[in-house]
């Protein structure tokens, strides 16, 4: 026999609170989405193949190509379709993605929800009323939207001082683009939007990459302070958005923990952790990376905050998997050492090559920390859990021969939620570790 379907099981079970239980279609509306006939209009659909509606049901905000057994009306790329479970009853509203292999993205699982511009409208003031918190004068950066976490797939906004850098990767992102701007403006006051959608994966999306002003004009320069350090952000040009604002709390970790120390921050970019630790009191800092652009940001930004030592610095430009080598030939050691490297997983299917990267600057890292060095050690990638990401540490400590402590867990900040249904969103792990 045919096992109930997860929303006929509700039905049945005692005590439930009516608003918990998944929501039927009227009848006739289910009668008009299973046979196409005209009638009651739902707009385009996508009907789900038997048990596919699971994850919706616990509210993940994802619709795999597989799951559909049917799409209805012709929706073109970014429309609002209604997704409906084999049984008929409703699961989602969400933005239809025909050359992408996730197909449907949810704006909102409530049946009753318009997908219209009051919609974005409401979701981006809340998103940004939530992080109101998180702005004064000593902080002027911050992500404003989160993508699915924020109940937005495909959409991310950060925001630096008077300009918001927005970024669309999904189709129904994409075509709500103009609204998203006119919210972004509305609720944060912002004078410029700027879009930067030019991340790969809209070419999944079937999306074209284009960057530029949507709103307002950009400033010749684009200056933030975060937690009180000045810095250059160069929205044009720069990496993601212009800044990784998601380790605004880990940067802040490592000025605590910087005093008296002698710093190598690895995979420096514009100089985030390295300035965070010369703030801390550190007596010494050697900032890594391979892109020279970056290293000139960096010592501009340096040179921007007039507070700081810029003699204690210094900056080296090459691949830090050859150069933590030559460093440790040359006996060179150091108090506490920063990790964070770009996403070397983006997916799953990355995860063996990235392991192996990880634990290779791991190893070498505990090799050039001193006895009571501090390791502050990231990973970015999707397809790499938080609980591999220890091991490969662990295993990295072993073979180092470094017998060592995790003394705290870090992660993105504040303005980088994780919906407890998108346990995707949780990418950013960290690792503050001693060695004994
Ligand atoms: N910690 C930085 C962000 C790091 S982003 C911050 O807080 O702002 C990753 C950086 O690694 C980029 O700047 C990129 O240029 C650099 N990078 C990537 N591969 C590298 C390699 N093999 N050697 C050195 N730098 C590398």
């Amino acid at each position: 026999m045919a096992q109930p379907s997860p929303a006929a099981k509700a039905d049945r079970v005692p005590g439930r609170q009516p608003g918990r239980q998944p929501r039927r279609l009227p009848r006739e509306t289910r009668a008009v989405v299973r046979s196409s006939n005209a009638g009651l209009d739902i707009g385009p659909a996508a009907l789900l193949a038997p048990g596919r509606e699971k994850s919706l049901r616990l509210r993940h905000p994802w619709v795999f190509s597989g799951a559909i057994e049917r799409v209805e009306g012709n929706p073109a790329s970014g429309d609002t379709v209604t997704v409906v479970a084999a049984d008929g009853t409703f699961a989602a509203h969400a933005a239809y993605s025909p050359t992408s292999q996730i197909r449907a993205r949810v704006w909102s699982f409530d049946p009753q929800a318009t997908i219209d511009a009051a919609f974005f409208m409401r979701t981006v003031a809340r998103a940004a009323a939530a992080r109101a918190p998180l702005f004064d004068t000593a902080h002027t950066a911050g992500r404003i939207l989160h993508g699915e976490s924020d109940g937005l797939p495909g959409v991310v906004a950060d925001r630096y001082g008077d300009v918001v850098v927005m970024q669309c990767t999904s189709a129904g992102a994409e075509r709500w683009r103009d609204t998203l701007a006119a919210a972004l403006t509305e609720a944060t006051g912002a004078q410029c939007v700027y879009e930067r959608s030019d991340a790969e994966v809209r070419v999944l999306e079937g999306l074209p990459v284009r960057s530029g002003v949507i709103k307002g004009s950009l400033p010749d320069v684009v200056a933030i302070v975060e937690d009180g350090i000045a810095y250059r952000v160069d929205v044009v040009h720069g990496q993601k958005t212009g800044f990784y604002l998601d380790q605004r709390d880990n940067r802040n970790v490592v000025r605590r923990n910087a005093r008296d120390r002698r710093v190598l921050n690895a995979f420096c970019y514009t100089g985030g952790f390295s300035l965070a630790a010369l703030a801390g009191g550190a007596t010494s800092v050697v900032s890594v990376d391979s892109s020279a652009d970056a290293l000139a940001m960096a010592r501009d930004n340096l040179a921007r905050n007039a507070s700081l030592d810029a003699t204690r610095a210094q900056w080296v430009e090459a691949d830090v998997f050859a150069q933590f080598r030559s460093m440790r030939d040359a006996g060179a050691t150091f108090d506490m050492i920063v990790l964070d490297p770009p996403k070397f997983a983006p997916t799953a299917a990355h995860a063996e090559r990235a392991a192996r990267a990880y634990k290779d600057i791991n190893l070498l890292a505990f090799k050039l920390l001193t006895a009571g060095g501090l390791l502050a050690t990231f990973s970015c990638s999707g397809g790499i859990s938080a609980e591999l990401f220890q091991k490969i540490v662990a295993g990295a400590a072993l073979d180092a021969d470094a017998d060592a402590q995790v003394i705290a867990h870090l992660t993105a900040g504040a303005d980088h939620p994780v919906a407890l249904n998108f346990p995707e969103g949780d990418y950013l792990k960290g690792l503050l570790i001693r060695k004994a």
